[in-house]
């Protein structure tokens, strides 16, 4: 996670009762996809069953966050980009509540793809920065000729980081000082759909990139996102998501910035995104109904206890998900390439 994600922004839009894309600025008309309540959002981030107390501070902080009225999704006709409205990031109160059943992944799809594009545009390798670098693993897919530098706001994560030589800032703003005009390629995975000012942290970007250097950044593929969550029937839910982008919206909100976006890769369908989904169903199925099966064995608290009943669980998930196994299998993320210009 980066710094940047976690200070509330400004909504967009100063007209009362006008919704304006963050990405593309056309004015949305349509009515809202989806409307949530705090307590109905709380839910889905801190099941109650699992935690009254937490799930009872995360319904208050989204609450506070949106002013005690409910957040509506939107979609751009323009650029089809999703958005939570009010257009504001997860507060800090948010994120530490949440934050407090969190994990890093390792690895992701994208490190290698990445990695590859680097080598191939810059041959002669220079310096690449991996905003929000989480382990930094990224750093390990880079051959020798390239010097990683990372923005990671965590203090545990930054002091891996640097036992393994590299060197770290905790913020974009400290970075561009230090090395303006610098990095011939950035890396942001799965960083902007947290972010509402997308366009002041693009903006920090511009500043940092070298000359013709590229600008690398996954996040979930909006259009995928729908059909994985009728499958889940997990929603995709502001204000951790506060974006679900699409090649378009990337590319208005870039170009904004002074990138241009050249290309974008669809993560393909993965057989084990599946076991993954079945995971999300059953989350959802104990927020929505905590005596169901699925609520029962997610208010288990001891672990060892929960894993040990998973399978039989998560056969039955199978069963039910069966005639949309395709579906459970996406990836629902992608990766997009764009140039200083
Ligand atoms: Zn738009």
């Amino acid at each position: 996670m980066t710094t940047a994600i976690n200070a509330p922004q400004p909504a967009v839009a100063a007209v009362p009762g006008t919704v304006t894309c963050p990405a593309c600025r056309a004015k949305v008309t349509s009515a809202p996809i989806e409307r949530w309540t705090a307590a109905e959002a709380a839910n889905f981030f801190v099941v109650p069953s699992r935690n009254a107390d937490r799930n009872a501070r995360c319904s208050a902080a989204l609450a506070k966050l949106w002013n005690d009225r409910p957040c509506e999704v939107y979609e751009c006709n323009a650029c089809g980009l999703g958005f939570g409205w009010p257009h504001l990031s997860g507060s800090n109160e948010f994120y530490a509540i949440t934050h407090e059943q969190a994990d890093y992944p390792p690895f992701r799809w994208e490190y290698p793809q990445a990695a590859q594009h680097a080598i191939a545009q810059f041959p002669a390798g220079g310096l690449v920065l991996d905003v929000g670098a989480g382990h930094g693993n990224f750093s390990k897919q880079l051959p020798a000729g390239w010097s990683y530098y990372a923005v990671e706001s965590t203090e545990v994560m930054r002091q891996r980081i640097e036992q393994r030589g590299h060197k770290t800032f905790t913020s974009l703003e400290h970075a561009a000082d230090a090395h303006p005009n610098a990095f011939s390629f950035i890396v942001l995975f799965q960083v902007l759909e947290h972010v509402a000012d997308f366009d002041g942290m693009l903006a920090i970007l511009r500043r940092l990139a070298a000359p013709g250097a590229v600008l690398a950044m996954s996040m979930p593929y909006g259009p995928e996102i729908a059909r994985r969550v009728a499958v889940a029937t997990c929603p995709d839910m502001p204000p951790n998501h506060i974006n679900r982008w699409t090649p378009p919206a990337v590319a208005a909100a870039v170009a904004r910035a002074g990138f241009k976006l050249e290309s974008h890769r669809v993560q393909p369908p993965q057989v084990r995104n599946v076991l993954y989904t079945a995971y999300l169903r059953t989350i959802a199925q104990a927020a929505r109904q905590p005596r169901s099966l699925a609520g029962r064995w997610y208010s288990v608290q001891n672990k060892k206890a929960r894993i040990a009943l998973a399978p039989p669980l998560g056969v039955l998930q199978l069963l039910r998900m069966a005639p949309r196994l395709r579906s459970a299998a996406l990836s629902a993320n992608f990766l997009t390439f764009s140039r200083a210009v």
